[in-house]
């Protein structure tokens, strides 16, 4: 199975979230299953100084308002992986995020940027820009690739496949629907059925009205996507598409995120060696100026500061559980009112609070390891990372019950506990469940070692998730799909 995966981020060229974490492990864990995978990726600056033996594939010439575009081919660092990069300077070479500048402000021309990147991407499957190898399946990943599932949809000629994941239905890539001409796509998909969103043309829907398969990353989330409250808009166009969407969990890169072999931490533990994490625990309240208390709960934070981590409940909770003696470290970036906020919470909580205010992995593992616990408070969450990685560390997740994390964090008040869940979004249903932690901690020592191993004991790694995607390959492959080119795959009954 020759499987292109898309997208514009990859761990450790180029990251503003789970999904680069994603795109970074689940193609290895496919090839490491005998797939035949590569990546495609925008040649940002990043993504260009950081890929190996990269050597022209096509001179693909101007297009997308870009004069010189180029197709390397070249080897990701450390997995050694394929990597196509199309390297197109005038719109990707830029110091930034990959989708905008250092002010938190979006190119103007991201339309061109990632429409670039689908329409290669389709044609790298249909065997027109490496002679050498095309795939079977396109596998993109958000909105950034999404155009590829309806530019192999558009092939009269295609027996590709093409799956799309929605890593988070927030962010759908939506544009002046006056912009149409610049996609390069035919102008029969633009209707409701096709890209049209309510007077825009949205990226999102090439994925998901035109893919053969649609997939979230956790079971959870692809149900609440399909109701009004999660949905962002597009909940029907998820609902008509029935059985064709499903959640496949996460996994976690299990060498990166393994604390028995963590070479920025201070000291390295397992099940087999606990005594390793007290040791972290210790190393981080030092490092960060927190009173080095052994009774406190200290509780970590490792987010993008958005609405959508819920972390306004966390600042309406503080001062209540600074008082009941919490600990909190914080580490994140973007919203600049939130990030204001827990500024001042510092200020107010002089070695009680420590915030960083940026992005620094070898720090997050440092944090992660040394605290007992932490907090994902979100409003809506497709499936989250740190819990996962607290849970490989020993440090226990205080999630809200939503989307991925409804499957992977189970309250310590059930059998299998392995964290603390609450429901509400509200300061106080999240500080009940943060001091309940510490209760538990500081009350019942075996109780909460209990937890910690069940959660590192437990099978995280890709292997699990790479396998059913390679089945929902299969599966899509195996069942004839409908020519689109009478214009979207619009009601229950649609295309593929
Ligand atoms: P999202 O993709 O919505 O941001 P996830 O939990 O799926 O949330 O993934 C977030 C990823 O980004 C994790 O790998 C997390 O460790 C990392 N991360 C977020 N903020 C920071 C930060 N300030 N420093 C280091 N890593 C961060």
């Amino acid at each position: 199975m020759r499987v292109l995966h898309v997208a514009a981020e990859v761990f450790p060229l180029a990251k503003t979230g789970g999904l680069a974490d994603v795109v970074a492990a689940l193609p290895v864990a496919q090839a490491q299953q005998g797939a035949d995978v590569r990546l495609l990726l925008p040649g940002l600056p990043s993504v260009m100084d950081g890929v190996q033996h990269a050597r022209p594939v096509i001179d693909i010439g101007s297009c997308f308002g870009a004069l010189r575009v180029r197709l390397l081919l070249a080897r990701m660092p450390g997995s050694a992986l394929p990597v196509y990069v199309l390297d197109a300077p005038y719109l990707y070479r830029r110091s930034g995020s990959p989708y905008g500048n250092h002010a938190g402000e979006e190119w103007p021309d991201n339309l061109q940027r990632f429409a670039l990147l689908g329409w290669v991407a389709a044609h790298l499957a249909a065997d027109d820009a490496d002679l050498r190898w095309h795939a079977e399946v396109v596998h993109a990943h958000d909105w950034h690739a999404a155009l590829a599932c309806a530019h192999v949809a558009d092939h009269p000629a295609s027996e590709v496949r093409s799956v799309f994941t929605i890593h988070n239905m927030a962010f759908q890539g939506l544009f002046p629907l006056h912009d149409w001409p610049l996609l390069g796509l035919a102008s029969r998909h633009m209707s409701p059925a096709g890209l049209e969103f309510h007077g825009q043309l949205s990226f999102m829907k090439a994925g998901l009205q035109y893919a053969h398969r649609v997939t979230t990353v956790s079971p959870t989330y692809a149900r609440e996507i399909a109701t009004p409250e999660f949905g962002f808009g597009l909940d029907g166009a998820v609902r008509s598409r029935g059985a064709d969407v499903t959640g496949i969990l996460n996994g976690i890169d299990a060498e990166i995120w393994n604390p028995a072999t963590d070479a920025a931490i201070a000291e390295r533990y397992d099940l087999a060696r606990p005594q390793g994490k007290h040791a972290c625990r210790r190393a981080l309240q030092a490092e960060l100026g927190l009173a080095a208390d052994e009774r406190s709960l200290l509780l970590a934070v490792i987010s993008r500061l958005s609405a959508q981590k819920g972390l306004d409940l966390l600042l309406a909770a503080l001062p209540q559980l600074v008082a009941a003696g919490v600990q909190l470290v914080v580490q994140g970036g973007g919203d600049a009112s939130l990030e204001a906020a827990f500024r001042m919470a510092q200020e107010a909580h002089p070695g009680r609070v420590h915030v960083h205010i940026g992005y620094d992995e070898a720090r997050a593992h440092r944090t992660i390891a040394g605290a007992d616990a932490i907090a994902i408070p979100s409003r809506f969450e497709p499936c989250g990372l740190t819990q996962m990685y607290g849970l490989r560390y020993g440090t226990l997740p205080i999630a809200r019950r939503v989307g991925g994390l409804a499957d992977t964090v189970r309250d310590a008040a059930t059998t299998l506990g392995n964290g603390f869940v609450f429901d509400e979004a509200t300061p106080m249903a999240l500080a009940a469940a943060v001091l309940r932690a510490a209760r538990l901690r500081a009350q019942d020592p075996a109780a909460w070692q209990t937890l910690q191993q069940r959660g590192m004991a437990a099978d995280q790694a890709w292997a699990g998730a790479a396998r059913q995607y390679l089945q929902l390959y299969r599966d899509a492959a195996g069942r004839p799909g409908t020519s689109l080119t009478g214009g979207g795959a619009g009601g229950a009954g649609g295309a593929r």
